[in-house]
């Protein structure tokens, strides 16, 4: 089974033309469209306003490669992890993530990755391949539905903070985000979406251009470009000066602050050269920073840095006028926290 056979990667044209030259009515299209965005649709013979024959051709010619639950794990903190297969057995993973006032779904977008962040599981998995914009839809719909089973209401926000790397897949996510967002997929607005990036300067100016209404957040981890040449390897590719005037443009165009994701590390970026840099940078950045918590994924270069160098970067950055919050590790115990998703189970 092949995924280009999937009638979700047709556009709606395309399938008008194919209808049509099988004498089949022009606006059936819209119909099966118009199912094919509602989420829980699972089959063609589900679409109860077409025809017996039209349902008996679509059979006969697509498919719908839905995604499916293949192992939910839960957590003791109430973080539940999904296990999700694709139509070609490549596996990927997702989270819930429940608070006092809403439920955070992270959405993976790439299966594995192909950044190489040293202090990442994911990267440590190549990268198989991009999803369809229809499989980050279905995966946002099926961990909307068990959000409903399991807390009794619909996930509050999305973080693209999963596997892979939001800006390599970006068409793909930025359909998928229309159609999460319309009154058909679950209807959140587009600011209860975070785009996470390692900070891929020209896409960031090209989504800015393209009137992006979600947030975004960029992985720096260190404001000094040798240090984070060394612990996120492709960043040489992308130089800070670079990255910085990309945030700039897309503070310009969007008027939305730009979340800066930070990690403290032992002997890596606990010291004050590291602090200053990152105050700098944040000073020539309408930002915020969230501080990160480190979850080890057994490699002994990186050890999460003591709790008092965490404070000393919040008192900095807050004697600075920089917003500063911190981000707590949850769902650790079943591998589901930030940079753990490596399909263990
Ligand atoms: N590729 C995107 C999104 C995926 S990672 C990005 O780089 O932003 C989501 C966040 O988790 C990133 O900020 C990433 O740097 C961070 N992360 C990676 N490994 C981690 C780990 N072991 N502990 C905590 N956060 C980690």
């Amino acid at each position: 089974m092949h995924i280009s056979s999937d009638i979700r990667s047709l556009d709606i044209e395309k399938l008008e033309r194919i209808l049509l030259k099988q004498n089949f009515e022009k606006y059936r299209a819209t119909q099966i469209f118009d199912w094919l965005s509602k989420g829980d649709t699972r089959s063609f013979d589900q679409m109860k306003n077409l025809p017996k024959d039209l349902i008996l051709f679509l059979n006969s010619r697509f498919i719908i490669n839905n995604v499916i639950i293949k192992l939910v794990t839960k957590s003791d903190d109430g973080t539940v992890k999904f296990l999700l297969s694709l139509c070609d057995d490549n596996i990927i993973e997702a989270v819930l993530i429940p608070s006092e006032n809403r439920i955070t779904a992270c959405v993976s977008c790439q299966v594995g990755c192909s950044l190489d962040c040293d202090f990442c599981a994911t990267a440590k998995i190549k990268r198989m391949r991009n999803l369809d914009f229809y499989e980050i839809f279905d995966q946002s719909m099926i961990l909307n539905f068990e959000s409903v089973k399991l807390f009794g209401k619909s996930i509050s926000n999305i973080v693209f903070m999963g596997m892979g790397e939001p800006l390599l897949n970006y068409k793909n996510v930025l359909k998928a985000i229309e159609m999460i967002c319309s009154k058909k997929g679950i209807g959140i607005s587009k600011k209860k979406i975070t785009v996470s990036t390692s900070g891929m300067s020209k896409i960031i100016k090209l989504l800015a251009d393209n009137n992006a209404k979600f947030k975004l957040a960029v992985s720096l981890h260190s404001a000094i470009e040798k240090t984070r040449n060394d612990i996120m390897p492709f960043s040489k590719d992308f130089p800070l000066s670079e990255l910085m005037d990309s945030l700039n443009y897309w503070y310009k165009k969007t008027k939305s602050k730009v979340t800066i994701e930070y990690l403290v590390w032992e002997s890596i970026n606990d010291n004050m050269d590291h602090i200053k840099s990152l105050v700098e940078f944040c000073k020539r950045v309408p930002s915020k920073v969230n501080i990160i918590e480190f979850n080890d994924i057994g490699y002994l270069k990186f050890k999460r840095a003591e709790t008092s160098w965490i404070q000393k970067y919040i008192e900095i950055l807050k004697i600075n006028n920089i917003p500063v919050s911190i981000r707590r590790s949850r769902g650790q115990d079943i591998n589901a926290a930030c940079g753990q998703l490596a399909n263990k189970i």
